[in-house]
């Protein structure tokens, strides 16, 4: 199923990347695998995927360790301060710093191991109540506090559209958030680059592409639906 799954998953890739003019080594898929068994993601790394996205710390740690080494491991859920130390140095990306806060400690732990940790900026561009995330207006101040940190380094920006039915009501989310990102580009800040902007989910990831996603996240469309009652 998985090894299907991502066949269409990658055919759906390449027609977004089509039909806005854009090459294929533009977008990272990132296989999100929360909640699945490691050997779902071993067929998926069997099929060639390399990097992995979970949201949760201890879950991330216990696959890192079960899986082979090669892997980029992207921590895309909600991160609290105190459990940054379990994760530092073990991520290629931090998709969800959305405070100043979390970033001072992530800042500390990577000072301590002597690393830079390369992060995004969580952007809450729908403004829903429910969801973390700084707002579009405040997120150029917060990119350059945690611009400020040495320890830290600000690869680009990340969001998480609402779920709607019609996938095509989140493209202006999308432009406004790569709106802000060419803007922020634009200034040329000291430990800022805009390389990066994650945002589509499996509901959307093909609106996110014509709009300029260089990392979609994609879960259910890999493993399948998630059972949060199980185990
Ligand atoms: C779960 C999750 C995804 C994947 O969602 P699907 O709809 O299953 O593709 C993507 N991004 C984040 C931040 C998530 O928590």
């Amino acid at each position: 199923m998985i090894t299907e799954n991502l066949k269409e998953v990658e055919q759906k890739i390449q027609q977004a990347c089509d039909r806005s003019g854009r090459d294929r080594s533009e977008v990272t898929l990132i296989a999100v695998s929360k909640t699945k068994p490691v050997a779902y993601l071993q067929e998926a790394y069997d099929q060639g995927i390399r990097d992995f996205g979970e949201n949760k710390v201890q879950e991330l740690t216990g696959k890192i360790e079960q899986m082979p080494e090669n892997i980029k491991w992207h921590m895309i859920g909600h991160l609290q301060r105190n459990k940054v130390k379990y994760i530092a140095g073990k991520t290629a990306l931090i998709h969800s710093v959305d405070s100043y806060r979390l970033a001072e400690e992530i800042n500390i732990q990577a000072k301590k191991r002597g690393i830079v940790i390369p992060v995004l900026i969580e952007v809450n561009v729908a403004g829903e109540e429910s969801k973390f995330g700084v707002s579009l207006e405040d997120a150029k101040a917060l990119v350059d506090d945690v611009a400020s940190l040495d320890g830290i380094t600000v690869k680009g920006l990340m969001t998480i559209a609402p779920y709607v039915k019609d996938p095509e009501e989140n493209r202006p989310l999308f432009k406004a958030l790569k709106d802000l990102s060419v803007d922020i580009a634009a200034e040329n800040k000291d430990n800022v680059t805009m390389d990066i902007l994650s945002m589509g989910m499996t509901n959307d990831y093909q609106v996110a592409i014509e709009e300029g996603s260089t990392m979609v996240r994609v879960g259910t469309g890999i493993f399948g639906e998630r059972n949060y009652n199980k185990d």
